[in-house]
């Protein structure tokens, strides 16, 4: 079910709004998301508000440096991360995890080879 979801950072520098269905969240197994333990939804760029804390993040590429890896620089939190999707749509990957009152243990998670790409 389609829902707006509050999300963002440990220190509460960070703030969004996503709206997505949470029915199914992807684990991916790269080499960063593997360290992070990174829950993920991918949500279309117009889904996605930016509340607060354009300004208070730093921005980590690597590999194809397709995906802006924008974590609080004050906290660390990766709460979000900006790319493109695989038609070149703007897209926000939204940490699950740092999305506010969710049930992480009622998710289904799909398991995604992240580190063969
Ligand atoms: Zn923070």
């Amino acid at each position: 079910m389609r829902q707006t979801y509050a999300g963002g950072c440990q220190c509460g520098k960070v703030r969004y709004e996503a709206t997505t269905d949470l029915g199914e969240v992807i684990s991916c197994n790269c080499s960063r998301c593997a360290k992070l333990g990174w829950l993920l939804a991918f949500v279309p760029a117009q889904d996605f508000k930016l509340i607060s804390g354009k300004d208070a993040t730093t921005d980590f590429q690597f590999n194809k440096h397709a995906i802006h890896h924008l974590f609080c620089a004050t906290c660390g939190i990766e709460s979000f991360a900006r790319g493109k999707g695989p038609g070149g749509a703007e897209m926000a990957a939204v940490n699950v995890r740092c999305l506010d009152g969710v049930d992480l243990d009622s998710l289904d998670v799909k398991r995604v080879d992240g580190r063969s790409r």
